[in-house]
This record gives C-alpha cells, sequence and structure tokens, in this order.
C-alpha cells in the first residue's frame, strides 16, 4: 500500500474524525476559524499522521469578529502546525478588501513562523497573485485548483503548489481538467477535500490518482508516488514523523 498523502480535507467535519483519516499519510486537516481550531488541534493529537493547518478560511470572516490574530499566532507557536484554510473568495462576503487584510496578517505570520499555507481562491487570481509577491510566503499551495495557464504560471514562479480534488473526476469541471495538465509535475498535490464528496476519504483520494493518471497518461501509481514526494516538499520539518 503506498503512502496516501492528502493535501487538504476537513476531518473535523466528521463524526469520527480519526476515523476519516485512516489510510491517509500524512494527512492535511484544515481548519477554517476559531471555531473548529479546538477540534483539529485534539484530532492532530490524537492521530499522528495528520498534520493541523489553523487558519481563518473568508467565509468565516464575521463569525470571527476581530479577535482571532494574536490567539491564531499563539496556537501556531504552540503546534508543529501549518497556516490555513484561508485566501480570497469574490463569490462570498465580506468585501475582497477586507479578505485580503486578513489573509496578509495569515501570510505574515507564516513568514515570520515559516510554516507552508493552504490557499483558497475564487475568482480573484490577481489579488492573490499582488498578496503574494507583496508577503512571499516560501511554501503555499492552492487547493482545488482550477486557475488560468497564467496565472499557474505565475503562482508556479513564486514557488506555489497546486491541489486537484474529486472536481477532475467530473468531465464538465474543463477548467479544473486544464489546469491540471498545464501544472509542472514537482508543484502537483492531490486532495480528497473531505467531506465535500460520498465516501471514505482514501477511497476518494485513491479515485482521484487514477483519475489524473488518466488525465496525464501516467503510469498506474505513480500519482501517489509525486504526490507524496511534493507533498514532503511542501511540508517540510512537518513531515517528520508523519
Ligand atoms: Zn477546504
Amino acid at each position: 500500500m503506498p503512502r496516501l498523502f492528502d493535501a487538504h480535507n476537513h476531518f473535523q467535519e466528521f463524526p469520527d474524525p480519526a476515523d476519516a483519516a485512516a489510510g491517509l499519510r500524512p494527512a492535511v486537516c484544515c481548519s477554517t476559524g476559531p471555531s473548529d481550531w479546538e477540534a483539529v488541534r485534539k484530532l492532530s493529537e490524537g492521530s499522528p499522521s495528520v498534520v493541523p493547518f489553523f487558519g481563518l478560511h473568508p467565509w468565516l470572516i464575521p463569525e470571527a469578529g476581530g479577535d482571532w490574530l494574536a490567539p491564531l499566532g499563539q496556537l501556531l507557536r504552540d503546534t508543529r502546525s501549518g497556516v490555513g484554510e484561508c485566501g480570497l473568495d469574490a463569490l462570498k462576503p465580506p468585501s475582497l478588501a477586507e479578505q485580503a487584510e486578513v489573509l496578509k496578517r495569515q501570510l505574515e505570520l507564516a513568514v515570520l513562523l515559516d510554516r507552508p499555507v493552504s490557499l483558497h481562491c475564487v475568482k480573484a487570481w490577481g489579488p492573490l497573485l499582488d498578496i503574494l509577491r507583496a508577503s512571499r510566503p516560501l511554501r503555499f499551495l492552492v487547493h482545488s485548483y482550477s486557475g488560468p495557464a497564467e496565472v499557474t504560471r505565475e503562482l508556479a514562479a513564486l514557488g506555489g503548489y497546486f491541489s486537484f480534488g474529486p472536481a477532475i473526476l467530473d468531465e464538465r469541471r474543463v477548467k479544473a481538467r486544464a489546469a491540471l495538465a498545464e501544472v509542472p509535475r514537482e508543484r502537483l498535490l492531490f486532495e480528497s477535500e473531505a467531506p465535500q464528496a460520498n465516501g471514505a476519504p482514501a477511497e476518494i483520494l485513491a479515485r482521484v490518482h487514477a483519475g489524473a493518471e488518466g488525465l496525464l497518461g501516467l503510469p498506474a501509481g505513480s500519482a501517489a508516488e509525486l504526490s507524496a514526494r511534493n507533498g514532503a516538499e511542501f511540508l517540510g520539518a512537518l513531515a517528520e514523523g508523519r
């Protein structure tokens, strides 16, 4: 059984989060805001293969209030963790200007503490690129990626990784499939995005790997290998022992 690296999921939303992580190693579990930080921390303490990421997702900015930054910084210092899920979403409130400020604060923490970042981006590629050029996080991934080729080149030049989930299994998701073909192989990652799709996360991820191998003309088993290698680079020291 190869190691199945899961670049993005929300296991804390499962009734039994430890069970959701079965067969995945390592698995990046992203929190979304103060309300689930403790659940993700607990899960990672009980499941050594789970790498916790702590951050404030753009959708949850309204409910987080004004007092999230200092507790987030403390949590990151106290744990072997990454930063996220954070990012920009032009289709959801609050304004992109407000989302940008929240993202910048989190990228500052990532740079200060030398942590990888998990990014969410919907229809805000220009603003995201501007922020990344200014903030310069050392290691970041864009999850459920579907950006156009010129954005892929810019993100790759900034050192970015790209993660693909169950969307690539749907032939109507033309942009995601086109993006998969454009991404440099050494920056390619895969995610279960659990609990978005139905089924056990390890089975979803195995289907995503097989789908990507089909679309890219890669031999069976190579997507898992590639993702494990790239995932270890992305996580850096956080991968040790996981
Ligand atoms: Zn997510």
